[in-house]
């Protein structure tokens, strides 16, 4: 067995046994695959081994990468989930070459993608990206302000708003971890008593998936535990 296909396995133990830990069944959380700073043979070979789902950062890399994946496996239904920060002039090759976005922060940036998605294409699918540790420097929507940009954006044409997705500072303790998942789960459930029709939150990376995962998370962001440690961020 290759390295990539060990390390599928590992990591798809691990959901499997922190979603029955938590109660949850074995299909209630799904891995999403992080192959920023990767090359396409190695979605390549995650791809061999079963992974359909892949999250990138880097527009041109991605788009890159999509290419010769592609080419090298026409016909293959893969999901491809844009985590990085949007920049305004970048929307357009989002909508048009992406199925999910985890980091929609502005209605402004919501609206592009809308107005932008190809309408032959299913509507792109939405996390709003909430700062809940609070720090002045760090990306995501106030949680104060989460409830009226949920609100806008669930009502665009072109877009499926499922949920929420944070990046919360690192902690090295379980206990600490699954605190700072807490408040994310919990504006999640506020939303949906709302009348928000979300299924989906986006928390949880190699080094906290089981945390997220007993906290509710339904899609845990995992990089290094599947291809290993990066040079670069
Ligand atoms: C890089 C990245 C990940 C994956 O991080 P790992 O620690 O390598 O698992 C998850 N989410 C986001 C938004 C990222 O940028």
């Amino acid at each position: 067995m290759s390295t990539i296909d060990q390390n599928l396995q590992a990591v798809r133990h691990s959901i499997a046994s922190a979603s029955c830990e938590a109660g949850r069944g074995p299909h209630a959380v799904k891995l999403l695959a992080v192959s920023k700073t990767f090359g396409a043979d190695v979605v390549l070979g995650a791809v061999r081994a079963g992974q359909t789902a892949f999250g990138e950062n880097y527009l041109q890399e991605a788009l890159d990468k999509m290419a010769v994946v592609a080419a090298a496996l026409p016909g293959t239904p893969l999901e491809w989930h844009f985590i990085g920060p949007i920049q305004s002039n970048k929307t357009r090759l989002i909508a048009e070459h992406f199925d999910w976005v985890h980091t929609v922060e502005r209605e402004k940036i919501a609206q592009r993608l809308s107005e932008q998605r190809p309408l032959g294409l299913a509507p792109l699918n939405i996390c709003l990206q909430v700062n809940t540790s609070g720090e002045i420097s760090k990306s995501g929507i106030a949680p104060a302000e989460l409830a009226a940009l949920a609100h806008q954006v669930a009502a665009l044409p072109n877009l499926a708003l499922r949920g929420l997705m944070a990046i919360p500072e690192p902690a090295l303790k379980f206990e600490q971890q699954r605190a700072a998942f807490r408040p994310l789960r919990l504006l999640y459930e506020q939303l949906r008593g709302a009348g928000l029709a979300l299924d989906t939150l986006s928390m949880g990376m190699s080094a906290d998936m089981r945390a997220a995962i007993v906290e509710g998370a339904t899609i845990v962001r995992v990089g290094s535990a599947l291809f290993g440690s990066r040079d670069y961020q």
